[in-house]
């Protein structure tokens, strides 16, 4: 009888706690949910790449992931990137050990021209993050234009871009983008660029741009912006949001109240930034556009002609001058192919080495035989910190890192591809107190998810998909810098991409979870 008791107790208890086991649960974590709310303690239930159980949870998992002194956030969100070629490097590792979950691709004008064929690749060959992408204006003008690109498009040309962007849309991009410093954007007009949106507007899609200017022009650059957000009717995303050069700086408040009144007035319009006073792209922008704008055989002939080539250098001498620039020594070498002995020099550096001498006309040379050996990456010095805090600070401000894939040891890269993130989290957040932690981990997650319209992801709560990070707010760190950038960020031990691990413990797994997210108007 007591032996009966006793098992019928033991069966009772089993069916009684019916404890139900989950793929993974997260346990005794700090939850600081993304939607700016204040964060709670919670254990997290994932199933089937979900999430399905926020609370006490007393249920049993295969995989126990303790967070107990640790922070889970949803997975991070980086709207601006340009990891186009994540399919060839399926563990996106500078990505997912930032923390981030989900990357945008197609930023800048420059984008897959098959964004259709884009997703398929990333689907059969398994990538670890979440990808969407834009369509580049600058991809499709070169595409319809041909070589001839400093003029506007003929009749014929402008139908094959919309039909370009069109295709681009009905594969899943979710808008399009512009990059108007660069070949051959440069060379378009705003009504090119108001036409090119009206195709993306019944689709929702959004207009990202980096300005034509980022100076103390930045005025009429946003009124451009402004103009095609309200002619086109979509919203607008300005990209890395940033002062650059002195004669611009200090001017963060009004650029934001400027924005602010565009918002007021009816349009939707936000911005994306990363936390570095240096910017990173090609050596050529040192270069006249001039010089390029039919392609690079005008750059080659320009350098053999005498007179052409006193043109370009008094125009570059005379650009550096109204910068209040002595010399290129805030333009430092990233990455230089033909000769990586150059990579981390500046530019004065590099023409002591290359000219043996350190005049401005060295320097000039200097770049010029940059570009015509396969020119490269710079990273450029120009921007100041308080301008960075106050746009930093702008509740629409999101965190992006303009950044690609990192292949680890190749050049002296931008250190923002591979801490960004947690540089936000480290600096910012808790040596300098320039954000609150819920407000940082916002502007990583349901803020971009709610700007790039990325529905089920951003925010923890039920029924979303299961992109978490866990990290440790008191040690989260980049570790990243300018003349020695390869280095991962510290904190940050474990991420789930669609319920599963991706970095645990700090270890990347096998797991390739990332998923091609279409746009869905
Ligand atoms: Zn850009």
């Amino acid at each position: 009888m007591k032996e009966l008791f006793a098992l019928m107790a033991g069966l009772a208890l089993a069916l009684g706690a019916s404890a139900e086991t989950y793929d993974t649960i997260i346990r005794g974590g700090r939850i600081v949910d993304g939607s700016g709310n204040p964060a709670y303690f919670a254990d997290i239930a994932v199933q089937d790449g979900k999430i399905v159980k926020i609370g006490h949870l007393t249920d049993s998992a295969r995989t126990v992931i303790d967070a107990s002194h640790l922070v889970v956030a949803p997975g991070f969100i980086d709207v601006h990137t340009h990891a186009d070629d994540v399919a060839d490097h399926p563990r996106a590792e500078n990505f997912i050990r930032m923390g981030v979950t989900t990357i945008v691709v197609g930023n800048c004008g420059g984008s897959k021209l098959d964004i259709g064929g884009l997703f398929k690749v990333i689907e059969s060959n398994g990538v670890t993050v979440n990808v969407a992408s834009l369509i580049g204006h600058n991809t499709v003008r070169e595409a319809a234009m041909g070589g001839v690109y400093d003029r506007p498009p003929t009749e014929t040309e402008m139908a094959k871009m919309k039909s370009l962007v069109n295709q681009g849309m009905q594969d899943g991009a979710v808008g399009l983008s512009t990059g108007l410093i660069y070949l051959p954007g440069v060379y378009a007009k705003t009504d090119e660029i108001v036409d090119l949106a009206r195709v993306i507007a019944p689709y929702q899609g959004i207009y990202t741009s980096h300005m034509r200017h980022e100076d103390e022009r930045i005025y009429s650059a946003l009124d451009e912006v402004i103009r095609v957000a309200r002619e086109a009717g979509v919203r607008a995303e300005v990209s890395h949001i940033k002062l650059s050069g002195e004669n611009a700086w200090g001017q963060a408040d009004q650029v934001l109240a400027y924005i602010e009144k565009a918002r007021a007035d009816g349009l939707d319009i936000t911005q994306d930034q990363y936390a570095y006073t240096a910017s990173s792209t090609t050596l050529r922008q040192l270069i006249p556009d001039e010089a390029f704008a039919n392609g690079d055989g005008k750059f080659l002939q320009y350098l053999s002609d005498p007179d052409h080539k006193a043109r370009m250098v008094q125009e570059m001498k005379a650009t550096l001058h109204k910068r209040h620039r002595q010399d290129y020594a805030y333009a430092v070498i990233a990455d230089y192919p033909h000769d990586p002995t150059l990579d981390g020099l500046d530019i004065v550096q590099a023409a002591r080495k290359r000219q043996h001498s350190d005049s401005l006309d060295a320097q000039i040379e200097t770049i010029f035989e940059i570009e015509t050996n396969g020119s490269g990456n710079g990273v450029f010095h120009g921007m100041d910190e308080a301008d960075l805090q106050k746009f930093m600070q702008h509740p629409n401000t999101m965190i992006a890192c303009d950044s690609g894939i990192r292949v680890f040891g190749e050049g002296v890269p931008h250190p923002r591809g591979y801490g960004n993130n947690a540089r936000v989290l480290g600096r910012y957040v808790r040596d300098l107190r320039v954000l609150r932690l819920e407000d940082a981990i916002r502007k990583m997650t349901s803020l971009p998810a709610n700007t790039f319209q990325f529905a089920d992801r951003g925010e923890l709560r039920v029924g979303n998909w299961a992109d978490i990070v866990v990290f440790d707010p008191g040690k989260v760190l980049d570790e990243a810098t300018y003349t020695d950038p390869h280095h991962y960020p510290i904190g940050i031990p474990d991420v789930l991409v669609n319920g599963q691990v991706v970095l645990k413990d700090g270890e990347l797994t096998t797991a390739r979870p990332g998923q091609a997210l279409r746009h869905r108007s």
